[in-house]
């Protein structure tokens, strides 16, 4: 920001920018090192119905574990990462991990779990997405439909004519598309009257606190209509609790995802965590 000021401007530096420039080198200046070392891994959180609780998927959470600095959450590096252009490769990665997870998956006969991804604004923007995820398609040999991509609004919103387009082909080839943290952006309707999408992710933020604050109760169930209406299934984020689960399931919400039923897990837990789940109750 201080170089773009341009010459005869002053720019004061803080502690505070200080520290947060130096994190963010530090951060950055690992990272590519650490994609080679493999020190991301996929974590995945089961996404289970509703109604009976039942696993049907999950959505791939990234997380570092870099010999340095120990664990790095993706709240500190996922913004280093989409602003240093990192996040393109970081991101592919991540695409190429889960289709792989996918096809082991297929040949263990698990045939039926979806896997989310998240996509960040500049990996949709870059003009390469489309390509890469046929070429990674083809590779693999994995049914897209198995495939569910989410965007945050923000990212939709910066191009909505080339968002339309891209999503339109992303779901010609048969790709789930979410839209994530519904509901926090600043055009959560005029995203579902212009793209073609088929869930909507109500944002933790909302679920929070569903028993106590009775906006946040009639928004959901609110949403979980609207989204009805269009046709569109919805996912509530951050369940918790019992009572969380319960208001969800009178307001006829599809799916959900929570500490409730699982936190984020590496991908041979979440396999286990499955087996586990499959199981016939024993009789008493
Ligand atoms: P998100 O996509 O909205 O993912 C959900 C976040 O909520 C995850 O945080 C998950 O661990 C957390 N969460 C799930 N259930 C609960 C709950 O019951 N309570 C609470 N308190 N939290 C819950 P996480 O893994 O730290 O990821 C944070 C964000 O980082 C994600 O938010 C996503 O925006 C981004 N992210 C993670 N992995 C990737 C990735 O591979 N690519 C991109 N572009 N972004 C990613
Ligand atoms: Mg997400
Ligand atoms: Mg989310
Ligand atoms: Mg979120």
């Amino acid at each position: 920001a201080a170089k773009r000021q341009g010459r005869g401007n002053f720019q004061f530096f803080s502690p505070a920018m200080n520290a947060a420039t130096h994190e963010h080198l530090l951060l950055e200046n690992r990272m590519w090192g650490a994609l080679h070392a493999e020190d991301f891994e996929l974590y995945l959180q089961a996404q289970v119905e509703l109604e009976t609780g039942r696993v049907i998927g999950a959505e791939v959470l990234l997380r570092w574990n870099d010999q340095e600095l120990g664990s790095v959450e993706p709240s500190r590096f996922i913004p280093v990462a989409e602003e240093s252009g990192m996040i393109v490769p970081l991101g592919d990665w991540v695409l190429g991990q889960t289709m792989a997870l996918l096809a082991q998956w297929q040949r263990e006969g698990l045939e039926d779990l979806r896997l989310a991804v998240n996509l960040s604004a500049r990996q949709f923007s870059g003009g390469t997405l489309l390509s890469r995820l046929d070429e990674l398609v083809a590779h693999y040999g994995i049914d897209p439909s198995l495939m569910e991509l989410e965007i945050t609004e923000t990212a939709a919103m910066r191009d909505p004519e080339a968002t339309r387009q891209l999503l339109r082909q992303l779901r010609t080839r048969g790709f789930k598309l979410a839209i994530d943290d519904f509901g926090t952006g600043y055009s959560s309707l005029a995203y579902l009257k212009l793209f073609a999408i088929d869930r909507i992710k109500i944002d933790r933020g909302f679920v929070k606190d569903i028993e106590h604050n009775q906006n946040d109760a009639v928004i959901v169930a609110a949403t979980i209509g609207l989204a009805h209406s269009l046709g569109l299934t919805v996912v509530a984020e951050g369940v918790e609790t019992q009572a969380q689960w319960g208001f969800l399931r009178d307001k006829h919400g599809d799916e959900a995802q929570g500490f409730l039923f699982a936190r984020p897990m590496p991908a041979g837990e979440f396999r286990e965590f499955i087996r586990r789940q499959a199981q016939p109750v024993p009789d008493a």
